[in-house]
């Protein structure tokens, strides 16, 4: 099972300060099980971003959002709200935030943090992967994780050696830091890239982190 933990209500506003309305997309699959995801969550996110002066135009939850033909069935029945909102917050692994983005024409954001899958990569083969970093930045990128993208998991911007869109490393795979720029300016937000990433904490990755230990921990109990 894929392991997440929430993000502190705070950083999420920090990274939401222009948008006013907000959407709420929560997966019910692993989050859930972990009893992070689920209504519980999507109404305590609610309740947390009303009271910061978010308008929710309403909610939804999807059994594994990383199934991206489930996820756009569901969604599209949701459409109107979703277009009331200046963006979507997603309660989520990393595949589902990004699963969402990729079928979005909006600023897409995570409200989880991934820290562990046990080496499961979500439900739908898709192209997207999660390295589980434990510090999750797709709020930064359109959507698009850097990480597992990049060949050179590069955090601040490409490496210069892209032609024609492919990456330098390998030439078959598109570059990660091109895609991301082309989301960002699909949706509007290309002042997202002037942000600085900070180097990783490449501890929150560790098998015996504090924080899975904690989160196996919750779970066994
Ligand atoms: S930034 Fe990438 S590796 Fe880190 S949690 Fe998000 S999707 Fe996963
Ligand atoms: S070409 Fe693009 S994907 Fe490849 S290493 Fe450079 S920035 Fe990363």
């Amino acid at each position: 099972m894929i392991l997440t933990e929430k993000k502190p209500l705070e950083e999420i506003l920090s990274f939401m300060q222009q948008d006013e309305n907000i959407f709420l997309l929560a997966c019910g699959g692993c989050p859930e099980s972990a009893e992070i995801g689920g209504e519980a969550a999507v109404l305590e996110m609610k309740e947390g971003l009303e009271k910061a002066g978010k308008t929710i135009t309403g909610y939804l939850i999807v059994d594994f959002l990383c199934n991206k033909v489930l996820a756009t069935m569901r969604i599209i029945r949701h459409k109107e709200k979703i277009a009331q909102a200046d963006a979507i917050l997603v309660l989520s692994c990393g595949i589902g935030v990004q699963a969402v983005s990729s079928i979005m024409k909006k600023m897409v954001y995570p409200a989880l943090n991934t820290i562990s899958m046990g080496g499961f990569q979500g439900l739908w083969p898709g192209q997207e992967r999660c390295e589980q970093c434990g510090e999750c930045i797709l709020n930064l990128t359109g959507g698009i994780c850097p990480i597992t993208f990049c060949s050179k998991t590069l955090l601040n911007g490409p490496c210069g050696g892209a032609k024609d869109g492919k990456c330098e490393i390998d030439k078959e795979k598109d570059c990660g830091w091109h895609l991301i720029y082309e989301r960002l300016k699909k949706v509007g937000r290309l002042d997202k890239l002037k942000e600085f990433k900070k180097a990783r904490n490449f501890k929150k990755m560790e098998p015996n982190s504090e924080v899975r230990k904690k989160r196996f921990f919750d779970i066994e109990q």
